[in-house]
């Protein structure tokens, strides 16, 4: 499945490929504040469609997920990590847009 997503102005937008029949609630500390659902797919999956510095970019903690927002509406469409064993590369979805059609 194909889905498109973008933060609330339009500065950030992307499309990404992958099976979005089962979402996560996380409990962190900066998830429980935002209350989205987030879906996963590898980095080359996920397509920007917009310019990559439209993206800013929040860090917290150990700093391993990049925590992308845009400056002009407050939305964070998705996130950047790298998985513990260093060689697969993730982006986590958080698209509010989808967030009815997903199950936690
Ligand atoms: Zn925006």
């Amino acid at each position: 499945m194909r889905i498109s997503g973008s933060c609330h102005c339009g500065n950030i937008a992307f499309e990404a490929d992958g099976e979005f029949d089962k979402a996560m609630e996380c409990n962190c500390s900066f998830c429980r504040r935002r209350g989205v659902l987030l879906a996963f797919v590898p980095r080359d999956k996920l397509e920007l469609t917009t310019p990559r510095e439209n993206l800013s970019t929040y860090h917290f903690n150990k700093e391993v997920i990049a925590h992308h927002f845009c400056a002009s509406c407050g939305i964070a469409p998705f996130s950047e990590a790298v998985l513990p064993n260093g060689t697969e590369m993730e982006r986590s979805i958080s698209d509010a847009f989808r967030k009815s059609t997903l199950q936690p």
